[in-house]
C-alpha cells in the first residue's frame, strides 16, 4: 500500500501542502475566514453579485414555486421549466442558437469534451488551460496535443499535419493569468483547418463584451466562429451552475452523449430562477464592469510602481509572480497579518517554478479597499535587487 501519510509530508516539505479556511457568512471583500475578518481578494465573484439582495429575493420567491431539490437527472424528469427557461435566456445572451444547462463547469468541459471528441480523434489544447479541460481531454481518449500557450502559429502547424476530426480548445480568460486567448486568430486557423473550436469563459462570462456577454463577444465573434461556448455561473454570475451554448445540432448531440449531462441531478430548479435574475444584473451591469475596469487599472499601476512583477492581464485576474513556492506562502502570510486575504497559487495549479499570489478584484470591492491592498503590498514591498521574498519573509517572522 502506499504511504499516505509520507506522501502527505513531502507536500509540506515541498511548500505544497493546501489547507482549507472555514468562512462564515456571505461571500462578500469583507469576509470572515477561520473566524477573523480578513479583506479577500481572492474570490471569482468579480460583478459582486454572489450575495446580492435582489438575487437573494428572487430565490426566496422561486422556492415557494419549484421547492428545493432537482430530484431526478435531466433525462428522467428532472427537467424543469425554470431549467428550461434559464437555458432559453443563455441562449438569447450569449448570441448562441441554444443552451445547455450542466451542474457546474468542471462537469460542463469533462462532458463536452468527451462527448465531441474520441478513440482516435486529435484535441489540441492550449498549456495553460484549466484542470478540468485537460481532465475532460483524458476522458475524451482522444490523441491530446498541447500547444504552447497562445501561440495560434505552432497550433497551426500542428493542425496542417493532422489528418482526422479535430477540436480545439481553450480558455477564453486564462484563470491563474488573466489574460485573454488569441481568440479572432485561433477562430481563423480552426475554419482553415475544419477543427471544431471551444472556448471555455469561465472568467470571462459577466466582465467582458459590449453587456457582459464575455471573451467572445469581446471579440465580435459569431457561433459560426467559435461554436462551442462553455460557460459557469458559479463565478461572475454569482450562482452555481454552469452552461454550454452552440448551434442546435451540437446540442442535440450533447444530450445524447455528454454523461455528465445525463448521469447526474439537474440542479435546483429555484437556482435556475434565481441566476435569470443574475442575467438580467450582468446585462445591467455596465457601471459594475467600469468600476471593476477603474480598480484592476490603478492595481496595475500601482502595484508595478511598487516593484511588483505583475502579468500581462487586462481583466479582473492580477496575479503577481513570485516564483518559489514558500516565498509565495511568505508573502500570502505576511498580507494576512495585515488582514488581507490573498492565496498562494503553487503547482501542479501553475507551472513549477512560477508560484503567485493571485489577486483578483470584485465590483463589491471600494477604492478604499484597494487603498488597503497597496498600503500591504507597500509594507511588504520588493527592494531591488532583494527579492520580494525576503523582505516578506522578515515580516512574516516579525508579525506571525
Ligand atoms: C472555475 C473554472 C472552471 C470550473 O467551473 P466550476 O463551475 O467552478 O466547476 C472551468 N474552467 C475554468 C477556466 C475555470 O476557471
Amino acid at each position: 500500500m502506499r504511504n499516505f501519510i509520507s506522501e502527505l509530508e513531502q507536500r509540506k516539505e515541498a511548500g505544497l501542502y493546501r489547507v482549507r479556511r472555514q468562512v462564515s457568512g456571505p461571500q462578500q471583500p469583507a469576509l470572515i475566514a477561520d473566524g477573523k475578518g480578513l479583506l479577500s481578494f481572492c474570490s471569482n465573484d468579480y460583478l459582486g453579485l454572489a450575495n446580492h439582495p435582489d438575487s437573494i429575493e428572487a430565490l426566496r420567491t422561486a422556492l415557494s414555486d419549484t421547492g428545493l431539490g432537482g430530484a431526478a437527472s435531466h433525462l428522467i424528469c428532472g427537467h424543469h421549466e425554470a431549467h428550461q427557461r434559464l437555458e432559453e435566456r443563455l441562449a438569447a445572451f450569449t448570441g448562441r442558437s441554444s443552451a445547455l444547462l450542466f451542474s457546474t463547469g468542471y462537469m460542463a468541459n469533462l462532458g463536452v469534451i468527451s462527448a465531441l471528441a474520441g478513440r482516435g480523434d486529435t484535441i489540441f489544447s492550449d498549456q495553460l488551460n484549466h484542470a478540468s479541460i485537460i481532465d475532460g481531454c483524458i476522458l475524451s481518449r482522444a490523441t491530446v496535443r498541447r500547444y504552447p500557450h497562445g501561440d495560434v502559429a505552432s497550433l497551426g502547424a500542428m493542425l496542417a499535419e493532422t489528418d482526422g476530426h479535430k477540436l480545439v480548445v481553450t480558455d477564453g480568460v486564462f484563470s491563474m493569468d488573466g489574460d485573454v486567448a488569441p481568440l479572432r486568430a485561433l477562430a481563423k486557423v480552426c475554419r482553415e483547418h475544419n477543427a471544431l473550436l471551444v472556448v471555455d469563459d469561465a472568467h470571462g462570462f459577466g466582465v467582458l463584451g459590449p453587456h457582459g456577454q464575455g471573451s467572445v463577444a469581446e471579440f465580435g465573434l459569431s457561433e459560426d466562429d467559435v461554436p462551442v461556448l462553455v460557460g459557469t455561473l458559479g463565478k461572475a454570475a454569482g450562482t452555481s451552475g454552469a452552461f454550454v451554448a452552440a448551434p442546435d445540432v451540437l446540442m442535440d448531440y450533447l444530450v445524447q452523449k455528454a454523461r455528465t449531462y445525463i448521469y447526474t441531478t439537474a440542479m435546483p430548479p429555484a437556482l435556475a430562477l434565481a441566476t435569470c435574475n443574475n442575467l438580467d444584473l450582468i446585462g445591467q451591469g455596465g457601471e459594475r464592469r467600469k468600476h471593476l475596469r477603474s480598480l484592476t487599472d490603478r492595481f496595475r499601476q500601482e502595484a508595478a510602481a511598487l516593484g511588483y512583477s505583475l502579468m500581462p492581464s487586462t481583466t479582473p485576474i492580477q496575479p503577481i509572480m513570485v516564483g518559489d513556492n514558500q516565498e509565495t506562502l511568505a508573502l500570502s502570510r505576511a498580507l494576512e497579518a495585515q488582514g488581507l486575504l490573498v492565496t498562494a497559487i503553487r503547482p501542479p495549479t501553475v507551472p513549477e517554478g512560477e508560484a503567485r499570489l493571485r489577486v483578483t478584484f470584485s465590483a463589491a470591492h471600494s477604492h478604499e479597499d484597494l487603498d488597503k491592498l497597496l498600503q500591504a503590498l507597500a509594507y511588504c514591498r520588493p527592494v531591488q535587487p532583494v527579492p520580494a521574498s525576503a523582505q516578506c519573509s522578515a515580516i512574516d517572522n516579525r508579525v506571525v
